[in-house]
């Protein structure tokens, strides 16, 4: 009997070496754990675009407020979907709605100046507006606008995750965080903002608005903003590059 089963064994063996050889069986190459992880985020990331671009697309069709009809180009918001740092302005103005895309005028390449100062480029962050279409004249958004578009706001951030958000002047910054308070009072340190129940609080730094900037262009002001943006940085564990480099 265990002459029997010594036999078994020996043909066994000797069958899964004949299939190894031959090519039966194929030996998959370890993956590292740093690989595994790459290739997760990778995946992640995908589907994140996935879902950013479907809103993307709602926003093209959306009829919901006036704004829909009067627009070129509704401006969704672009970025890296991954992104650990979410901007958030106001609404697009006319080089925005002429483009389809966020932050591109005078606004737009101050904000670049902010992001590339902090050591980071456009395709590291994500940049969407609280409003989606251009406002005639590029008067402020009405309430029921804001109402009508938020929910897309909302689900972006839900999406995209990121660990900081950043709210360029007051109307972004009070939409976020449901306050009237002056933009001057809720500068310069974080706040919570809410995505869901049961999901826990992205922190909110408030800033002032780039065109804001623009129209007061004081050492002071610009001083501020630099101070705000270092405490993201910080938040991040990311250096404060050093000026000129
Ligand atoms: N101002 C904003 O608030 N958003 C833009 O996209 C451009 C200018």
């Amino acid at each position: 009997m265990k002459k029997n089963t010594d036999i078994k064994k020996a043909v066994r063996q000797h069958l899964e070496m004949e299939q190894f050889f031959t090519g039966g069986i194929t030996v998959k190459p370890k993956t590292s754990p740093a690989e595994s992880k790459q290739k997760a985020d990778k995946a992640v990331a995908a589907e994140a675009a996935g879902e950013l671009e479907k809103i993307a697309d709602e926003v093209r069709q959306c009829h919901k407020c006036n704004l829909g009809s009067l627009r070129t180009n509704a401006v969704p918001g672009e970025g890296n979907p991954n992104a650990r740092i979410l901007f958030v302005g106001e609404g697009p103005g006319a080089d925005e709605d002429a483009q389809g895309r966020p932050f591109v005028g005078r606004a737009g390449q101050l904000l670049d100046k902010v992001i590339n100062a902090m050591g980071l480029k456009r395709s590291d962050i994500f940049i969407a507006n609280i409003i989606k279409c251009r406002p005639p004249g590029n008067r402020d958004p009405r309430p029921d606008e804001i109402i009508n578009c938020f929910p897309y706001l909302q689900r972006q951030i839900e999406i995209i995750n990121p660990e900081i958000i950043v709210t360029l002047g007051a109307p972004a910054t009070k939409t976020l965080l449901n306050t009237n308070k002056p933009i001057g009072q809720m500068r310069g340190r974080f706040h919570e903002y809410y995505s869901g129940i049961g999901r826990p609080p992205i922190k909110l730094m408030a800033t002032y608005h780039t065109a804001y900037l623009l129209r007061n262009y004081s050492q002071e002001n610009r001083k501020r903003v630099w101070e705000d943006m270092k405490q993201v940085l910080a938040e991040l564990g990311l250096p404060v590059p050093l000026p000129g480099r």
